[in-house]
């Protein structure tokens, strides 16, 4: 059997997808649908996306002139057309092939928006199905096909072809060569300029006291640069934007006595903290100090002097790696749905946020949070659209929680957690309104309830300084306790929970 790593999205994978079924071996190939850019929304019309759409629609038409593209106006998530591609090959076998195709069709040759449920469902309508269910293991085989791609040896790329041996035929190649790889030829002739590589530009961020580094290691095919002159600076501006590598200039941090790692992995619940670093020195210094970012948790170091591809190499290598290992963590500590922590990250935090501040004598506001009549949204509009709803609300409830230390979690089905460090009620009681406030502004409609019309939430507040001789987990009850008040209270509420019961300040 044959498999078949391909996105939706990629127009490389579409023609692939079309070679296949002119080869006629669809039903010798074990369909794999992953998501090669799982952070794009459907609303990332962002110039960079639609310029590598555009370069990418080229090359399709240079290398298969024969299938025709109409290139999209809007780069589509393919998150939830993987998924019911998923449920239909469960339930539907027979059909699953035909309806790849007609999702390839709907995005490549009719524009349409395959990101949305009612074009799904307009698409499964001409099997004479009415109904868009995701089946209950589709998200888990989801995630275990991603997993599979990324740890298969494919380089981040797609189309990827494996045959049983373990033979692998990467990207869109001839279609001879998809032939021959399929009958198992030795005659292969792989054309290495037609194998397309999809990852995006590795992030590099850059602290140095000068730009003359770019030079070294600038390759605007590759890398995305971004230099700061401060430690500070790096933290703001990368703080909504991981880059894969963190490049020190040796010289700088030590005149700093070399504090900068440490910092960097001080910053609680920063996406900072695990990014690798790699110092860059003059080739001319040869000071013995040299092996002491290493011992600190450096990874690498390379000297400007050093030759150019060398450093390009070793960059490139580091940075694909970096962001490998990066998915695989997120695997663990992500809830995949709606990007928050998940529930075992989230205690892991707690507890760290939690020393912290009984050591630093900092308040600590925990904000519960749970959606309102929401089986009765998932009864009437489906579960589908119920996902899209929790999304969306992860989404605003992290809008208004962007500090480094802020955590938002999803703490289960419809209900998430916030943790603001170092705020007390007042402010708290300030950030929740704002979440409120977008809540209501973003309106999602829920016509399946006497009033409002709309989706509300029902938060409690419980704020206190922490103290060793009690639990987070005894705060965490407080808080939802603060939560159910407020539905008791008739929802769309926010509860305080102002004069703790245990009121560990007037402890201290
Ligand atoms: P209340 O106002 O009292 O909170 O009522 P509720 O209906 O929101 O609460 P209940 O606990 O009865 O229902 C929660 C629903 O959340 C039930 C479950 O189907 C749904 N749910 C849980 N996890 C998910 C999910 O991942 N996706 C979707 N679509 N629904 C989910
Ligand atoms: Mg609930
Ligand atoms: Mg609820």
């Amino acid at each position: 059997m044959l498999r078949v790593y391909s996105d939706f999205n990629c127009p490389f994978c579409f023609v692939q997808h079309s070679r296949i079924m002119q080869l006629g071996l669809e039903n010798d190939v074990d369909w794999r649908f992953i998501e090669h850019a799982p952070n794009l929304n459907s609303s990332t019309n962002n110039y960079q996306a639609m310029q590598t759409l555009d370069m990418e629609c080229s090359l399709i038409l240079q290398r298969a002139p024969d299938i025709s593209i109409n290139k999209p106006e809007f780069c589509v998530n393919t998150r939830l057309a993987t998924l019911s591609f998923i449920s239909i090959q469960i339930s539907h076998p027979h059909i699953a092939y035909a309806y790849s195709s007609k999702l390839y069709e709907a995005y490549w040759q009719q524009g349409k928006d395959i990101s949305d449920t009612i074009v799904l469902r307009g698409i499964l309508s001409h099997f004479d199905i009415n109904d868009l269910d995701f089946h209950d293991h589709a998200e888990e085989l989801q995630n275990r096909w991603q997993q599979q791609w990324r740890c298969g040896g494919f380089d981040e790329r797609i189309p990827a072809m494996s045959s049983s041996e373990n033979r692998l035929l990467l990207g869109l190649q001839h279609v001879d060569n998809i032939r021959n790889f399929c009958s198992n030829s030795p005659e292969v002739n792989l054309d290495f300029g037609a194998a397309c590589s999809l990852q995006e530009k590795s992030h590099l961020a850059i602290l140095s006291g000068t730009q003359a580094i770019s030079e070294k290691i600038i390759n605007p095919s590759f890398f995305d640069l971004h230099f700061f002159i401060g430690l500070n600076d790096l933290i703001k501006g990368m703080a909504n934007n991981r880059p894969d590598l963190i490049i020190i200039d040796f010289e700088l941090d030590k005149s700093k006595n070399f504090q900068t790692i440490e910092l960097l992995k001080k910053i609680p619940s920063s996406s900072l903290k695990d990014v690798p670093i790699i110092y860059y020195f003059n080739q001319t210094c040869k000071h013995p100090d040299l092996a002491v970012p290493y011992t600190l948790g450096a990874i690498d170091s390379f000297s400007w002097n050093d030759d150019f591809s060398l450093t390009h190499a070793k960059l490139k290598r580091r940075a694909i790696d970096s962001r490998k290992l990066l998915q695989l963590s997120q695997h663990s500590t992500i809830d995949s749905l709606t990007g928050t922590y998940n529930r075992r990250e989230f205690n892991l935090l707690f507890e760290k946020l939690w020393r912290i501040s009984c050591r630093k004598k900092l308040p600590l506001s925990i904000v519960m949070v749970d959606i309102d009549y929401f089986k009765q949204y998932n009864d009437h509009y489906g579960h589908l659209s119920g996902d899209e709803c929790l999304i969306k609300v992860a989404h605003l409830l992290k809008n208004n929680a962007q500090r480094t230390s802020d955590i938002v979690s999803r703490f289960g089905g419809e209900e998430f957690v916030v943790l603001l460090f170092d705020i007390e009620a007042d402010i708290a009681e300030e950030v929740v309104q704002r979440m409120e406030a977008d809540l209501e502004t973003t309106n999602i409609a829920h016509t399946n309830r006497d009033f409002p019309h709309r989706v509300t939430a029902s938060f409690g507040i419980f704020s206190l300084f922490p103290h060793p001789d009690t639990s987070p987990h005894q705060a965490l009850e407080f808080a939802d306790k603060a939560m159910y008040r407020a539905k008791k209270q008739g929802r769309n509420l926010i509860y305080c929970e102002r004069s703790a019961p245990i009121t560990y300040k007037s402890a201290e």
